[in-house]
């Protein structure tokens, strides 16, 4: 008998950490469903999709890395992030067999640092390529007053603030830092095999949070240097599981069990 499934798409695909983190729920769970990494070209992005409309077993799908922004083409916008986020992560189809569009980025950014008040806070974003406008889209929502937005082209980090109507400025990234209540690295400095990023985090104040999406290696210099500062910080790991989170009750109806987050994150970097 078939079983019912969702899946990761993207090209290529066998990095995707999705169908672990989904079927470490799914076995939590005992829901006998499936969570598969499906290599889906560019050029077979709308096959893929027309076929799978058509599955009665597919729950939906996760969007990594080419699709983010052209699976936009193929699935309803409901939420109109093509104007905000500017791409989608996640699809489903809804009761009227419909595919619809969505993104689970912003509100898994957001999950661990939830319980913070931003109203009116000044914060730091480095990077301003798709994770950058997820992070924007979330910080515009919990209405920080001021982005200090770093950026290797200044110019597009200043189209990035204009877009989400954010008061702020856009700076190269050797500029030194304001006293930001939060800093968020969203760009891919300091991931192995990358360039460092190196930032002087003396002018964060002492309850500053230090937000790094980079998640390999877990543990960055930057989370490094603020951790030997006395810094809060909140680490790559914790978008990623909080995205998949979201994504997992929309395609299995049920909430992820997060109170085995020690185990799966022990699972994920082993
Ligand atoms: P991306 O498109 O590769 O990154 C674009 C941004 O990084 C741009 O601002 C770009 O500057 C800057 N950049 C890239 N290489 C650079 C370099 N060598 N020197 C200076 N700046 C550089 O990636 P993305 O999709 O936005 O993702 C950014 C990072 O977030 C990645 O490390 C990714 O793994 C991580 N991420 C994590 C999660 C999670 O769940 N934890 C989710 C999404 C992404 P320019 O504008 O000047 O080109």
């Amino acid at each position: 008998m078939s079983k019912p499934y969702a899946e990761v798409i993207g090209d290529p695909i066998a990095h995707s950490k999705s169908p672990a983190i989904h079927g470490f729920w799914l076995e939590t769970l005992g829901i006998e469903a499936d969570y598969r990494a499906a290599h889906v070209t560019p050029d077979g992005l709308a096959g893929y999709f027309s076929r799978r409309k058509e599955d009665p077993d597919w729950r939906g799908c996760n969007i990594t890395i080419p699709h983010k922004q052209a699976a936009l083409d193929h699935v309803e916008d409901r939420g109109e992030l093509r104007a905000s986020i500017g791409a989608i992560n996640t699809v489903l189809r809804d009761e009227d067999g419909a595919l619809i569009g969505t993104n689970t980025d912003a509100a898994g950014f957001y999950a661990p640092i939830s319980g913070l008040d931003l109203e009116g806070a000044e914060v730091a974003v480095v990077g301003a390529g798709g994770a950058a406008r997820a992070v924007l889209f979330a910080l515009k929502r919990a209405g920080v007053a001021h982005v200090a937005l770093f950026n290797r082209t200044p110019l597009k980090a200043a189209g990035l603030l204009a877009a989400f109507g954010l008061e702020g400025e856009a700076l190269p990234i050797d500029t030194p830092l304001p006293p930001a209540a939060l800093l968020v690295n969203a760009s891919p400095l300091g991931m192995t095999g990358q360039p460092p990023l190196a930032l002087d985090l003396d002018p964060l104040p002492d309850d500053a949070i230090v937000y790094d999406l980079v998640y390999a290696p877990l543990e960055t210099d930057l989370l490094r240097a603020a951790r030997e500062r006395g810094l809060v910080t909140v680490d790559g790991l914790e978008m990623l599981i909080g995205q998949a989170a979201v994504a997992f009750e929309l395609f299995f109806g049920r909430p992820a069990p997060r109170d085995g987050d020690a185990a799966l994150r022990e699972m994920l970097i082993r």
